[in-house]
């Protein structure tokens, strides 16, 4: 058995001809993999498919070795699979505090729960602290990203799917939020990290996994990558 997520032979696409064609790739607990390629690689589509927002072709998701293809979306959820979409994904009429207190609402049974897990955030995220009755809307990019992962986080997950959470952010909240992700894998969370920040991305991963036109062309430790520029030219384009 393997323990976290797995996802083997897996393609899937929206209609017409797949995007995703063949993928195989493992998440352990206690590891991060960093999913890079150009626009258009399939990122966002692998996430999709491993979350079950979208249905497989062909393949399968696996988690602790148990298969998913019969798991609902929500069910994923409550097995431990977060996701946190691009775009962010908070709810901006409510407080950050509303805002948790919802992403705690169906992980934990009782309000004492619900609020120990909301305040385990906080000493997480202390910018978030600092804004605790501010509404969504008055929240800058930054903290928004805080709020949607923090909000992921609330439900205590032990897989973490993200969506270019480093988008528009200025580089020194994209470490920040860099660094907080690596601190959760050394707790034993499992990460896919799907980035066009290369960089950034690869500079916290175990492993970084090179997606083009919905193939995996390379799968290495992190610090290979990197350093890999023949690779690095023709598909991550630096
Ligand atoms: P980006 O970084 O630009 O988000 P990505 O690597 O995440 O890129 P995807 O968003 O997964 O790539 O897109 C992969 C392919 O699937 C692209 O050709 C895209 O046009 C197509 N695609 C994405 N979403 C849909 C959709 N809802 N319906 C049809 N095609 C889609």
């Amino acid at each position: 058995m393997t323990a976290g997520l797995a996802l083997h032979g897996v393609t899937a696409g929206y209609g017409g001809a797949p995007v995703l064609h063949d993928v195989t790739l493992d998440v352990p607990p206690g590891t991060l993999v960093a999913l890079v390629g150009a626009n258009g690689a399939g990122k966002t589509t692998l996430l999709r498919a491993a979350s079950g927002l979208l249905p497989l072709r062909a393949g399968g998701v696996r988690l602790d070795g148990a298969d998913l293809a019969s798991v609902a979306v929500e069910d994923r959820a409550r097995r431990g699979i977060a996701h946190v979409p691009e775009g962010r994904g908070v709810v901006v009429e409510l407080s950050t505090d509303e805002n948790l207190l919802l992403g705690a609402l169906w992980a934990h049974r009782s309000a004492a729960a619900r609020r120990a897990a909301v305040e385990d955030v906080y000493a997480l995220l202390p910018s978030l602290d600092r804004r605790r009755s501010a509404l969504g809307h008055q929240l800058s990019g930054g903290e928004r990203q805080m709020l949607a992962l923090g909000r992921a986080l609330v439900a205590r997950p032990r897989v973490l799917l993200l969506d270019e959470p480093s988008l528009g952010l200025a580089p020194q909240v994209v470490a920040q939020i860099m660094g907080l992700l690596r601190a959760r894998c050394d707790d034993g969370l499992a990460v896919l990290l799907a980035e066009q920040n290369v960089a950034a991305a690869l500079s916290v991963a175990d492993r970084g996994v090179v997606l083009d036109l919905g193939r995996v062309v390379a799968a290495r430790p992190a610090p290979d990558l990197a350093h890999d520029e023949a690779l690095r030219h023709a598909y991550l384009g630096f």
